[in-house]
C-alpha cells in the first residue's frame, strides 16, 4: 500500500447471499468503517461458494484495490471454500499455520468438546500471510500482503462471515493493522444540507461545478419526499483542515441556494420553523385535515417548540369544522372543503382559539384523479396579525406520498413566511 489516499473493495462469499436467502449486511459495516478512516470503497462483490468464482473476484480486486476484504466461506466444511480460492488468486500454496492450530485446538478444549479433523483446514493459509485470531468462533481470518506487477500492495484480509466474529474482528485486530500501516491518518469531515422548495434537477443547475467537483470536497445529492440534501465531504489531515476545505462550499451554496435551505444535519423543517417562532417571539397554532395530524406531530416532536408552537385541531368531516371550529356552514357549502375560503376561515379561527400570532391551516384535500388533464389545487392558508394568507398546489401524485409532501409544503409555506420571504 502507498500514498496517503487508499482505496478498498469487499467481497463477500456465500451460495445465501447470491441466492439471496440472507441480506449481506457485512458490506454495508465494513463500508462504514472504512469510510470513518477516509477509505474510499468502490466496488462490492458478492460471489457464491466456488473456488474459480471466487479465485476470479478476488484476483480482479487484488489488482486494482489497496485494501481488500474478504467475508465468508472460513469454515470447516467442503462448501467453504475462500482460503482455497485466495490462494489460488495470489498464486501461493497454504501451509499450516501453527498458531492458528493452537488457538483452534483451544477453543475447542475450552467448550469440552474434541475437535475434528476437519476443523484442522481451518488452521491453513496462505504462504506468508499471518493469521488473525478469532475469539468467537473455530475460523482465523487471513491477512495477507501481495506485490502488484504496479510495483503497489495490496493487504487482503479475509474474515469468517459471521457478523458478530467479523465486527471483533475488525474492531480488535484488523484496525490496528491498517492503522499501523498508515490508512485513517487523514481525516473525513461530513455535513448535509437540506432544502425545500425545488426540485433535484434544478438545484444541481443552480450549482454548476459544485456537484461531483473533480477536486475539493465532494458534493452529492440525494432526494427524499420533496426535500433535497446536499452531502459534503472535505478530506483532511486534521479536522481544521477538513473545516477549513468544508466553510466555502458550504457557504457558496447557502449563497446560491438562498432561501431554499433550511437546514443542517437532522434539521427538518419543523425545526427551522421553531427556530424562527424563537427568534421572533411568536407563537403557532395549526389546524388540519388533510394532512391527518402530521403537521402537528412534526411540530410537537420538537423538544425547543415548547411556548412557542401551542398546538392544534384535526379534524376529518365537515361537521368538525362547525362544531370544533364553528365556521359557518354557509360559507363551507358556497365555496366548499376544500376551497381557499374554507382555508382561510379555518386558520383565522385557530388563530383566535389559541391565541397565537401565526395559524396554519390544511383543508380537505381534492379528490386524487390520475386520469384527471388538469390536476386539481389543494389549498393552504396562514393567519397572521395583519390578515390572512394562502397558496395553492396541485395534487398531483398518489396520496399516500401527497400526505407527507404537503406537510412540508404547509410547514415550508409558514417558515418563508416567518422568514418575509414568501410571494
Ligand atoms: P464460520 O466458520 O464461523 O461459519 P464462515 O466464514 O464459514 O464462518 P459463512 O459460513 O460464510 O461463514 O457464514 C456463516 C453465517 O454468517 C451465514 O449463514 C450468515 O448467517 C452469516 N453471514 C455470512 N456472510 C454474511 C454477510 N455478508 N452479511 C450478513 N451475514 C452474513
Amino acid at each position: 500500500m502507498s500514498g496517503e489516499s487508499f482505496q478498498a473493495e469487499i467481497v463477500v462469499s456465500g451460495d445465501e447471499i447470491t441466492s439471496g436467502q440472507i441480506l449481506d449486511t457485512n458490506s454495508q459495516w465494513l463500508s462504514q468503517r472504512l469510510e470513518e478512516l477516509g477509505v474510499r470503497v468502490l466496488y462490492h462483490t458478492s460471489v457464491g461458494d466456488e473456488i474459480d468464482a471466487i479465485a476470479g473476484v478476488v484476483r480482479q480486486a487484488v489488482g486494482r484495490s489497496d485494501i481488500v476484504l474478504v467475508t465468508g466461506g472460513l469454515g470447516p466444511t467442503p462448501a467453504d471454500v475462500t482460503r482455497e480460492a485466495i490462494a489460488q488468486a495470489v498464486g501461493r500454496k497454504l501451509v499450516l499455520n501453527e498458531e492458528a492450530l493452537a488457538s483452534i485446538r483451544q477453543l475447542f478444549a475450552r467448550r469440552q468438546r474434541p475437535m475434528p479433523p476437519r476443523n484442522e483446514k481451518q488452521a491453513m493459509i496462505p504462504e506468508g500471510a499471518r493469521a488473525v485470531p478469532n475469539l468467537n468462533g473455530t475460523a482465523p481470518g487471513i491477512d495477507l500482503e501481495v506485490r502488484r506487477p504496479d510495483g503497489k500492495t495490496c493487504r487482503l484480509f479475509a474474515l469468517p462471515g459471521v457478523p458478530a466474529e467479523m465486527r471483533e474482528m475488525w474492531t480488535h485486530q484488523v484496525l490496528g493493522r491498517l492503522r499501523q500501516a498508515g490508512v485513517g491518518t487523514r481525516l473525513i469531515l461530513r455535513r448535509r444540507l437540506h432544502a425545500f422548495g425545488a426540485g433535484e434537477s434544478q438545484i444541481v443547475a443552480m450549482l454548476p461545478g459544485v456537484i461531483k467537483a473533480t477536486d475539493g470536497p465532494q458534493v452529492g445529492i440525494t432526494a427524499h419526499e420533496g426535500t433535497i440534501t446536499l452531502r459534503i465531504a472535505a478530506e483532511g489531515p486534521n479536522l481544521e483542515a477538513c473545516q477549513a476545505a468544508m466553510e466555502p462550499i458550504v457557504q457558496q451554496i447557502r449563497q446560491k441556494l438562498g432561501h431554499l435551505v433550511f437546514g443542517e444535519e437532522d434539521d427538518g423543517l419543523e425545526h427551522a420553523v421553531v427556530r424562527l417562532l424563537r427568534q421572533r417571539n411568536q407563537r403557532l397554532a395549526v389546524v388540519e385535515w388533510g394532512t391527518e395530524g402530521l403537521v402537528n406531530r412534526l411540530l410537537a416532536g420538537v423538544t425547543e417548540g415548547a411556548g412557542f408552537y401551542l398546538g392544534g385541531l384535526v379534524v376529518a368531516d365537515q361537521a368538525g369544522l362547525e362544531h370544533a371550529l364553528g365556521l359557518n356552514r354557509n360559507l363551507l357549502q358556497q365555496h366548499g372543503v376544500k376551497s381557499i375560503e374554507a382555508a382561510e376561515a379555518m386558520a383565522r379561527r385557530v388563530r383566535e382559539l389559541f391565541q397565537t400570532d401565526w395559524a396554519l391551516a390544511v383543508p380537505c384535500f381534492p379528490q386524487y384523479d390520475p386520469q384527471a388533464e388538469k390536476p386539481e389545487l389543494a389549498a393552504l392558508a396562514l393567519a397572521h396579525p395583519g390578515g390572512a394568507k394562502s397558496r395553492t398546489l396541485p395534487y398531483a401524485a398518489q396520496p399516500a406520498m401527497l400526505k407527507v409532501l404537503f406537510a412540508k409544503h404547509a410547514l415550508n409555506f409558514l417558515r418563508l413566511e416567518l422568514l418575509g420571504a414568501g410571494s
